[in-house]
């Protein structure tokens, strides 16, 4: 690989995760110097993340370190475990902070840039309601899908305890899980296999106390689906004795129950052993404060305001893609996948122009290629663009494609034969119950 070069900019890249590492990929590095800041050094396959939470597939399997994403540059990428805690525009620099267990003798500094890339995602929406961060599981990370997998084994310990009274047995044994949209639905599908193909077999005799209930504020769950599908979701839930609390809103979290608002306006208590939250996404502090220092710029709450060409507004040089943004578009990693190449495709176009070419950059055009969700005892649901219509469909069928989707969409062969490893492994022996 050749070293950085003086003469050329320097992009430098804030994340690791599918937008930062769509546009990685596809960077002339032959035309830019680029850094990479992110405080992970993997990047993440999130569609699978909840199948990690009870084992079906090992959490080594979706991670890819982003040094085998970079090695194949022609030039070298520089990558900084770290996290970007300020950006100043008018300088044109970044302050970096190494947030690891292990530091060295220098953990703060700064970078300077000449074009930046933010792909730094987005947290987990609590609305500020105490006790959410203190009791619940989020699941968007590794660590959060970890978390689950051994608080649900510890619950089910517990209830298993000598002499262990019977409302607390059936208290740890109600998992819980708080939004409605494809992170609730597919983590409450992934526990009810979980359930019923290995907890009731290992252990018989707490079989008819396992119970899952998922919450919803709104009258449906998953609202950017079909209504067939909804009601097909819906349906198959109740076959699979989940229960959905739709019109549902949690409005108290404490250590073993939670408070909602049920459909009739009343307030119920809902003791639980698990609770799980998926109620979606709101700015990182770093997004927070950028956005606090170019205010007349950015005038929404719920994201960073970037124009059609994914530019900051209030921000000159610097971009921004994926979740961290507020846009027409949703938070998925469809979309941050297209606006990660499409970036790349303006940086190439800048330096043919610099070099006196004539080409036009044209404004991000997304390409919606279909939502897809997993919900449960093999079954999934697509709906799917076609011929100028859509087609929703469900069913076991459906999930075979989910998962040759999922697994074409891996970044690597190595990612694809671990994956197709595990779902052999767990329908072979079981998935594992030791709790880690
Ligand atoms: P991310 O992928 O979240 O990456 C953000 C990166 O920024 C991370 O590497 C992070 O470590 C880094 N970072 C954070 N803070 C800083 C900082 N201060 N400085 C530097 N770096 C920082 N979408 C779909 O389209 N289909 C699906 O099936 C699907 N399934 C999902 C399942 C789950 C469980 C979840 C949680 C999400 C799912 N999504 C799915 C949504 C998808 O994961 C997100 O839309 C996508 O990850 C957004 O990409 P991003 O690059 O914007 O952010
Ligand atoms: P979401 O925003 O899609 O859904 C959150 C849900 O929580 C909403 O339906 C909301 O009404 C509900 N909610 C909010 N506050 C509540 C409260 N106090 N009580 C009860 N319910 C409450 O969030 P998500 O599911 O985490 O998804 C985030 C993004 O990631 C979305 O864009 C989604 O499309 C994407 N994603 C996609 C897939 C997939 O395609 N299979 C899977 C996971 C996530």
């Amino acid at each position: 690989q050749k070293p950085f070069d003086p003469k050329k900019r320097t992009v430098v890249v804030l994340g690791s995760g599918w937008g930062a590492v769509s546009f990685l990929k596809s960077i002339n590095t032959d035309d830019y110097n680029v850094m990479v800041v992110s405080p992970r050094n993997y990047f993440l396959f999130t569609p699978l993340l909840p199948s990690c939470t009870v084992g079906t597939i090992e959490l080594r399997s979706i991670m890819e370190p982003i040094r085998f994403i970079t090695q194949h540059k022609s030039r070298n990428v520089k990558f900084y475990e770290s996290e970007c805690t300020d950006i100043d525009p008018e300088s044109k620099t970044i302050s970096i902070t190494d947030v690891s267990d292990i530091k060295g003798s220098v953990s703060n500094t700064t970078v300077p840039y000449d074009y930046l890339v933010m792909a730094i995602g987005a947290d987990n929406q609590t609305f500020g309601m105490a006790g959410v961060r203190e009791f619940a599981c989020f699941l968007k990370e590794i660590w959060d899908a970890q978390k689950i997998r051994t608080r649900l084994m510890d619950c089910v310990e517990s209830a298993g305890f000598a002499k262990q009274a019977p409302e607390e047995v059936d208290r740890l044994l109600h998992m819980v899980v708080v939004g409605g949209g494809p992170t609730g639905v597919e983590y409450a599908a992934e526990l009810h296999d979980f359930l019923k193909d290995d907890l009731e077999v290992w252990y018989p005799e707490l079989a008819d106390k396992f119970r899952i209930t998922l919450v919803e504020a709104l009258p449906n769950v998953l609202p950017m689906f079909s209504s067939q599908l909804i009601q097909y979701t819906e349906s198959t839930f109740k076959q699979n004795k989940i229960e959905v609390l739709t019109k549902t809103m949690v409005k108290e979290v404490a250590d073993k129950e939670i408070k909602v608002m049920d459909a009739n306006k009343n307030l119920v208590s809902i003791p639980y052993g698990l609770l799980v939250w998926a109620t979606g996404n709101c700015p990182r502090p770093l997004a927070r404060k950028l956005m606090a220092r170019i205010k007349e710029a950015q005038t929404s709450p719920r994201g960073i305001l970037v124009d059609d060409y994914m530019r900051v507004a209030g921000a000159p040089d610097v971009y921004a893609i994926g979740d961290c943004t507020f846009s027409k578009y949703a938070p998925t990693a469809q979309v941050a996948t297209q606006q990660g190449l499409y970036l790349a495709s303006v940086f190439e176009n800048l330096a043919r122009m610099e070099e006196g070419q004539n080409k036009k950059i044209t404004p991000f055009e997304y390409s919606h290629q279909g939502s897809l969700a997993y919900i449960g005892s093999d079954k999934a649901i697509a709906d799917l663009p076609f011929l100028n219509g859509n087609v929703s469909v469900g069913g076991v069928a459906t999930y075979v494609f989910w998962r040759s989707v999922y697994i074409s969409n891996m970044f690597s062969f190595r990612n694809r034969f671990l994956v197709v490893g595990d779902w052999m492994k767990s329908k072979v022996f079981g998935r594992d119950v030791s709790r880690e």
